[in-house]
């Protein structure tokens, strides 16, 4: 075991980042809610102890679709809101940061173990922020979810603080988490409007490099074409200031322009969390998304809520030249030579990518508005 994870680490995040574009990963609790291991709501990672084979599978799903990172699956191992998702737990028993962020450290450096990819260290966003419970208490709930990180830095490569909505709480987490000695990524979930205190998208950016973070950047709430308005906006601020830190984009995998000017982004959809499945973006799409974000000056693009395996393989085939690289899965990958083998003809002719790509496709509901009123 010592043997491979010496090799594994050979390379970490900021060489792979200077090698070329790196590739995350995809949904974790969106997705495990849909195959019956989370509850919407609270969206706790519960499931790393109930159920670590199912969290295991998704995550080896996306390595096996490129991915170069996999993430702790442990949003939402916070202590306040832990104790939202707790309620229903109660008479078994009551979950605790520690032992969440231990068992998904586990399960993701074993799933990396497979193939060669790092893990990186989830950090949320904690209640006691929004609640004004004072700089103590906020640090102390970051401090929790870090401390099995560092115990276990032989099973993690870097820390992400991710989903932040308030780029002055994302200040106090990156303070916290420079204890760890290991390289930082950061993520806000804010579109054109800026983040939920007011601030602009260009001073967010601004402010997000000079806490010394390695990488930057966005993740959820809006969709693919909302988060590259952000992102370009995010790179500009960073150039007038003379910023060269690198820029990362986990978007979400559903569409929805019509809440692009929303604070809460797709969380404001009627359809949010049951019905988003004829918003959800095709892999063509994430194609297109994955080469304007990499021409953008993206350098670390994976995806959030929505974003299943097939799309993370659609990001790692889209780069790979650039990555030097091909999906583990490449043969299945489209313009797929085996669509020739179907014994039907008018499949036998789609193994061109300019097919696919130029496609509209339907959603098959005849009355369906393309936009929620
Ligand atoms: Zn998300």
């Amino acid at each position: 075991l010592n043997i491979m994870s010496n090799v594994r680490k050979r390379k970490g995040l900021l060489e792979l980042l200077v090698e070329g574009p790196v590739v995350g990963d995809g949904s974790m609790c969106m997705t495990l809610e849909k195959r019956g291991y989370c509850r919407a709501g609270p969206w706790t990672p519960e499931a790393v102890l109930l159920y670590p084979d199912a969290v295991k599978q998704l995550l080896r799903e996306y390595m096996r679709a490129g991915a170069d990172v996999l993430q702790t699956p442990c949003y939402a191992s916070s202590d306040g809101r832990l104790k939202r998702g707790n309620i229903n737990y109660t008479v078994r028993h009551k979950f605790h940061t520690s032992e969440i962020n231990e068992a998904a450290c586990k399960i993701a450096h074993e799933v990396a173990l497979e193939g060669n990819a790092l893990v990186c260290g989830g950090i949320t966003p904690v209640l006691s922020y929004l609640h004004k419970k004072g700089d103590l208490v906020i640090r102390a709930e970051f401090t929790d979810q870090l401390e099995i990180f560092i115990q276990r830095r032989d099973t993690v490569d870097f820390i992400l603080a991710e989903f932040f909505g308030h780029v002055e709480e994302l200040e106090i987490c990156i303070d916290v988490m420079k204890r760890s000695k290991m390289p930082i990524a950061c993520t806000m979930r804010i579109g054109p409007l800026g983040d939920l205190n007011g601030v602009s998208v260009k001073e967010c950016a601004v402010r997000m490099a000079r806490t010394g973070a390695d990488l930057i950047g966005l993740n959820c709430m809006f969709d693919l074409n909302t988060t590259l308005k952000t992102i370009k906006r995010m790179k500009k601020a960073l150039d007038d200031e003379g910023l060269e830190t690198p820029l990362m984009c986990q978007p979400l995998g559903f569409m929805c322009p019509e809440v692009e000017n929303s604070l809460y982004g797709y969380a404001r959809l009627s359809e949010d969390p049951f019905a988003l499945e004829p918003r959800q973006v095709t892999r063509f799409e994430v194609h297109a998304f994955a080469r304007a974000a990499y021409d953008l000056g993206v350098r670390y693009i994976g995806g959030c809520c929505g974003m299943e395996p097939h799309h993370i393989r659609a990001i790692a085939q889209e780069l790979s030249a650039e990555r030097g690289r091909n999906p583990p899965v490449q043969d299945m990958c489209p313009p797929c030579e085996w669509l020739k083998k179907s014994n039907i003809t008018t499949t036998q002719k789609k193994t061109n990518l300019e097919f696919w790509m130029n496609l509209k496709p339907g959603c098959g509901r005849p009355f369906n508005p393309s936009c929620n009123k």
